[in-house]
């Protein structure tokens, strides 16, 4: 599967949510952990100057497009990408299959009860779905006695695929550290969809997700996103820059 972009120094998969879907499915088949990143503007931004970052997101196993920025920036250094491929709309996509794939999921991350309610909805939505475990997303990480006892909770549970809510890039660090101890087949790193799929934060309305403004929309709602947001403009600039140096 190496139909993959390179937009600046990171691999993307140029796959629709379909082939996605494939290609987790096989990796589910063939065992063993499989990271999955779901990517955007600001954390490829962070990642021009945090080589462990960057190191991270080239290992994974399918990356793939999360937001409009990313497919912007393809298309305008001349690498179309098929289409957007989200961390939220791939764990609505993977829960909707599970109970007739048998896939058990564990949802761990977001604040105390979000996990909860977020499996809760989708026992509603997707009947028969397996939930294996939840857990919230706030432990001290440098408590190797906490981080141990939620590997082993996981580990415990037996799951198939494992989505983390905790925040880009740490979660991605978390699965990059002990993603082999949790002995599930795939590891996603889904930023907030907890809050989302829980009802605790609304998604941006169809048509703004359309037009590429979702990142408006979550400014909107949480505005002391604002400081990290400044990653966007600058990823514009340096993907502007990127072109002209081409054409030069
Ligand atoms: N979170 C968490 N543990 C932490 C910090 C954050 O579980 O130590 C959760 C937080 O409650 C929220 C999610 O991680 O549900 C981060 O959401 P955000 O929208 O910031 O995700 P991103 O945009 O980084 O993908």
């Amino acid at each position: 599967m190496e139909n993959k972009i390179s937009l600046l120094g990171a691999g993307i998969h140029n796959v629709t949510m379909e082939e996605a879907m494939t290609v987790i499915d096989s990796f589910v088949a063939e065992g063993g952990l499989h990271q999955v990143i779901t990517l955007n503007a600001e954390i490829l931004y962070q990642a021009q100057e945090n080589q462990r970052l960057l190191r991270l997101i080239n290992k994974a196993d399918l990356v793939t497009p999360d937001g409009s920025g990313i497919v912007w920036g393809a298309n305008y250094l001349g690498m179309p990408l098929k289409e957007r491929v989200s961390g939220i709309d791939l764990l609505w996509e993977i829960c909707r299959v599970a109970p007739e794939k048998g896939w058990r999921i564990y949802l761990l991350g977001a604040a105390p009860g979000v996990a909860e309610q977020a499996a809760a909805n989708l026992k509603i939505k997707y009947e028969g779905i397996s939930i294996a475990g939840v857990r919230n997303g706030y432990f001290d990480m440098s408590s190797q006695e906490e981080v141990q006892s939620i590997v082993e909770e996981v580990r415990q549970a037996q799951a198939d695929i494992l989505f983390i809510a905790m925040g880009a890039p740490r979660q991605e660090y978390f699965i990059e550290d002990y993603g082999k101890e949790f002995g599930v087949k795939v590891a996603i790193g889904v930023g907030g969809s907890f809050d989302v799929v829980a009802g605790v934060v609304k998604r941006a309305p169809v048509f703004m997700q359309k037009m590429g403004i979702e990142w408006l929309w979550r400014l909107l709602c949480q505005p002391s996103r604002w400081k990290r947001m400044m990653n966007l403009p600058r990823f514009v600039r340096l993907v502007k820059k990127t072109k002209k140096k081409q054409g030069s």
